[in-house]
This record gives structure tokens, sequence and C-alpha cells, in this order.
């Protein structure tokens, strides 16, 4: 067989130069990790070739016993990861998980409360330009634009209001817990379900660092990529609902959202919830808040406004709209000095989604990769000497912006992302 720089050199190039990228770059993306080497391997199996329409020992295709061992596993340890009595695995990604709770739980033209894209939310939660903004009439809520938290009494009185059929938690800009019980009281004085999407947090929440949605939540969702830390995916879980409910999800994602599972990256989620089941987890989870949190002193040190004041998990919001440059020119800025976060609107930001007044980062990856406080509080000071050379001059600009480069590269240069830490 021919190797993939015989075959495919543009391809094989591109590989090695996004290798080269993730080694040599901050990774600030709080929605971005580095799956584990078993993770990737998985993904790479003969598994990959398998078409398994159906569930574990009801599937329309012969074949299937080798593969159900494998989904079975995932939903076994899922269970147990997060304490609860339905899994449901298949979801290619997050946005699938979410399409199968609102085809499931809700007809289109139902009234359905997400929280605000711009304030925090995901575009799955009733956006305009999602199919959840599209099929439904979608009431949002969102920030104390005062505080920079959550207004539960404002989302309140808009729930008794419009008496949405279902309420949604979750978010992918929001760095405080949530009160998934004060939600659940909500949605239960109009009668609405209550859908936790947990993406962000997952991991958190597997390891016991962020509060868990599922004592409360008729139905919770996640992605198993960002924090979680397993291959791009999606999945759904309940507890005490019972199994009429639990038929309603399943069939929701298939056949009502999706044809044939992808068998390989299934298998992949086993492995990942089998690593996120042991005690070194627990301390990986730990050690993300602990950065996060360290990053966001040395931001505020230096006179940065973090929104709502700071972070309980994984990522802050940096709110620049008081600076002379947006959250696109910052982004880029940044990226230009291998530090790699992403623009993000800011409460009651004046831009539009595409420029913005604030940019997020999070420290799930350079976790992974072996960073403690001492280089986080190197990273963030890095950041803060990019942005506050972004308000002088092009030529101060360019030289803090070689300097912090080749400093970054030093830094992941002592920590491999596949080094030591991953093993
Ligand atoms: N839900 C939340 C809260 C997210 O933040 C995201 C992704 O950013 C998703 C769902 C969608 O996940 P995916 O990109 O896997 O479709």
């Amino acid at each position: 067989s021919l190797a993939l720089s015989d075959f495919d050199p543009e391809l094989a190039d591109a590989v090695k130069q996004e290798e080269r990228r993730q080694q040599d770059h901050v990774e600030l993306i709080a929605s971005e990790n580095y799956a584990s080497p078993l993770v990737m391997a998985m993904q790479n199996s003969v598994f990959t070739n398998k078409y398994a329409e159906g569930y574990p020992g009801k599937r329309y295709y012969s074949g299937c016993e080798h593969v159900d061992v494998a989904e079975r596993l995932a939903i076994e340890r899922l269970k147990r990861l997060f304490d609860c009595d339905y899994a449901n695995v298949q979801p290619h990604a997050g946005a699938q998980a979410n399409a199968a709770v609102f085809l499931a739980l809700t007809n289109p033209g139902d009234t359905v409360m997400g929280m605000n894209l711009a304030q925090g939310g995901h575009l799955t939660h009733g956006n305009p330009s999602n199919f959840s903004g599209r099929l439904y009439k979608i009431v949002p809520y969102g920030l104390n634009p005062e505080t920079g938290l959550i207004d539960y009494d404002e989302m309140e009185r808009i729930a008794l209001e419009t008496r949405p059929k279902m309420l949604i938690g979750g978010f992918s800009a929001y760095s405080r817990y949530k009160d998934w019980a004060r939600m659940r009281s909500i949605a239960d004085k109009v009668s609405a379900i209550f859908w936790v999407d947990m993406a962000h947090v997952a991991g958190l929440v597997a390891a016991g660092e962020y509060p868990n949605p599922l004592p409360y939540a008729h139905v919770v969702t996640s992605t198993t990529h960002k924090t979680l830390r397993g291959p791009r995916g999606g999945i759904i879980l309940a507890k005490g609902q019972g199994d009429d409910f639990y038929k309603k999800l399943d069939s929701a994602v298939f056949p009502g959202t999706q044809g044939g599972p992808l068998m390989h990256v299934i298998a992949a989620k086993a492995i990942a919830f089998k690593e996120a089941l042991r005690p070194e987890f627990k301390t990986y989870q730990r050690q993300v808040v602990a950065n996060a949190r360290a990053m966001a002193a040395v931001l505020q040190q230096r006179g940065y406004k973090i929104v709502s004041g700071g972070t309980d998990n994984h990522l802050m919001l940096i709110d620049l709209s008081a600076r002379p440059y947006t959250g696109k020119e910052a982004d880029a800025a940044l990226a230009d000095a291998y530090i790699t976060t992403n623009k993000n609107s800011v409460p009651n930001d004046p831009r539009s989604p595409f420029v913005t007044s604030g940019i997020r980062i999070g420290t799930p990856a350079l976790t992974t990769r072996g960073f403690g406080i001492v280089e986080c509080e190197q990273v963030a000071g890095w950041l803060c000497d990019v942005l506050d050379a972004m308000a002088t001059g092009v030529d101060e600009l360019t030289a803090v912006r070689d300097r912090v480069r080749e400093e970054v590269v030093t830094l992941c240069r002592r920590y491999p992302v596949y080094g030591p830490c991953m093993c």
C-alpha cells in the first residue's frame, strides 16, 4: 500500500502542517481539546466500514455482533459516568443530538425558550439561521447587563408570559454555574420540558467540578469532544423518565434524523468514557478550572474586563468593548502571535456576530498538554501584552507579536501535545 505522502502529497502536507500548528500554538478555543492516541486510533479501525442502522440487538443489517459490543460498552460506560439510566451514543455531533430532542419532544410551531446566542447560547437553541429558529417560536432569555449573570427572575417572568413547551439550559459562552434547580422549577411552573445541553461542561460534570443537570433535567445532551475529550460526536442522556420517553428519543435519532451510526466513532466514544471514569480525569478537570481561574486573575490584574467578573468553569469572555479595536481584530492579532482564541459577542454588543467586541478563551486543551497555573499565567500575560500593544502603533504590535510568538513556541515545545501527559 502507498504511503499518504506518495498517494496524496497535498493532503499529507496539510496534515503535517496541522500537527505543527497544534504543537506550536497555544490552543485557547474553549470548545477544543486533544483526543488521546487511543481515541484517535479507534476512529481509524475497521468499524468505519460497518453499516448498523438500528440499536444493539435490533439492527437492520447482519454482521453487527461486534459493533454491538462497542455500542453496548459505550452506553454502559456513559451511564456509569453520569449516573443515569438512559444513554444514546449515536448522534453524529452535538447539533444532531439537539435536533433529535426537538423532534422527540416538541412539534414545529411550539414555543421554546433558549439562551440568546449573542449572550452565550448556541445556534441550535433557537437562532434564526438554524432549523431550531426556523421551525419553532423561540423566546430567548439572557443576562443581566449589569452583572453579566443569568437573570432567573426575568427568565421566570418571560416563561410565565409565553408558556414555552420546552426550556433549554446550557450554553457556549457562560463562565458561571447554572442554577439547574431554579430552571427546573421555572419549567415546572409552566409544565415545560426542561432540557439541558451540557456540551461545554460535560467533562467537568463527569468529574464533579460543575453542577450535574441530570437530577433536574428531563433530558440532557452533550458533545463528546470538548471538556469530555473524546472523538467529535454527540450523546443524549436521561434519568428516571421511563421507557416510553426513552423510545421517543431513540427513534428521533434513528430513523428520525440519522441513518447509519458511525460505529468507529461510537467505539472511540467508548474509549473516551473509559478514560473519563479514571481518577486521573478528575485531577485533569480540577486543573482545567484552576487554570481558568488563574488566567482570569491575570487578565483582571492587567485591567481587562471579564464578563460576570470571573469564572467557575473552563472558559471566560473578555469584554473589549471599551478598547479601540474589535473582537475580530483581537482574535487576528493573537492568532498572529500563535495564541488561538475566538471572537465572541459580549452582553449588549453593538457589533455584529462577525465582528464582536469580545474574545472567548478556555483551558481544556492547554491543560491536556500539561500546562499548570504557572504556564497559564504566562500565557495570560502574553495575551495581555498583545492586546496592550494593539492600542499602540503597528511597529510596537509587530515587535510584541514576534517576541510572544517565540515565547509561545518555546513553552509549547516543552509540553508536546502527545507527550507524557497523554500516555
Ligand atoms: N451545543 C453547545 C452548547 C455547543 O457549544 C456546541 C458546539 O459548539 C454544540 C451544541 C454543537 O456541537 P457540534 O459542533 O458537535 O454540532
